[in-house]
């Protein structure tokens, strides 16, 4: 029995004084929540108030983003090393926004994915397709590309310590959801892509869907057999909408 996670993406949002009430916020309301697991994903500058504010609790914090060196000379980057120095339990690699804007290949995201769980932390691997890939009909070409590579560069051992989000491009941050049908289809596509693998692991992936999860659909999608969760953005900036969220995951 796989158990629900929910992971807020805060992207880049935020400040000290605002966090602190939205931490605050979620810990109140999460204190009561059994079953299921929660984290955010903070920008790098809040993880130490994240840590502060977050430790001995049953909220987890972690990074949206990582470089796949141990240390270099690469200004501006942050080393896997870095994030677990602040507690960092997981890691949002090939987010649809770096893989867009700032160019992240395949390669890369997968170099990073690596280079995650090294460190010892968990990667929320994100995987989706554009609107006009789902309207072509190669939705499942485009995931399975993206699984794929993945699985080919850290071999399907890898993902029994990995979470896999299915993020449709279409559906972040545009409040146009999948519904839960179409969430399914996918998250059932990924778990038998892994399970033509390893059907164990497959069985235990934690698979959360991601793309505009809101308060009012969310337990209708984490009801869905393959769908185990989510990755939250919008509505994780504001506590009593995570919290909603995270009681669905807890309900279901
Ligand atoms: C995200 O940033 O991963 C995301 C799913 O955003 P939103 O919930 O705002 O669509």
């Amino acid at each position: 029995m796989r158990r629900k996670l929910v992971v807020g993406n805060w992207k880049m949002y935020g400040r000290l004084a605002s966090n602190r009430v939205l931490l605050e916020g979620i810990l109140t309301g999460v204190r009561e929540l059994h079953g299921a697991d929660y984290a955010v994903c903070v920008p790098y500058p809040y993880l130490a108030q994240a840590q502060s504010l977050l430790q001995g609790s049953n909220v987890a914090w972690g990074a949206q983003n990582v470089n796949q060196h141990e240390e270099g000379a690469f200004t501006g980057a942050v080393a896997p090393g870095m994030l677990t120095d602040f507690g960092c339990s997981y890691v949002i690699i090939g987010h649809s926004e770096r893989r867009g804007l700032f160019h992240e290949s395949n390669e890369i995201v997968d170099a990073k994915f690596i280079a995650t769980l090294k460190a010892g932390m968990k990667p929320v691997f994100c995987v989706g397709e554009t609107l006009a890939e789902r309207e072509s009909g190669i939705t499942e070409q485009v995931v399975a590309t993206q699984l794929k590579s993945v699985l080919s560069y850290a071999g399907v051992q890898a993902l029994s310590n990995a979470v896999i989000a299915y993020e449709p491009v279409w559906a972040i941050g545009t409040g146009r959801t999948a519904t839960p049908d179409q969430a399914q289809a996918v998250h059932a596509y990924i778990r038998g892509c892994v399970a033509q693998h390893d059907s164990q692991i497959a069985q235990s992936l934690c698979i959360l869907y991601g793309g505009s999860v809101k308060a009012n659909n969310a337990a209708e999608l984490f009801a869905m057999p393959d769908i185990d969760g989510g990755l939250i953005g919008g509505a994780s900036l504001v506590a009593d909408d995570f919290l909603a969220i995270c009681r669905a995951g807890v309900r279901t």
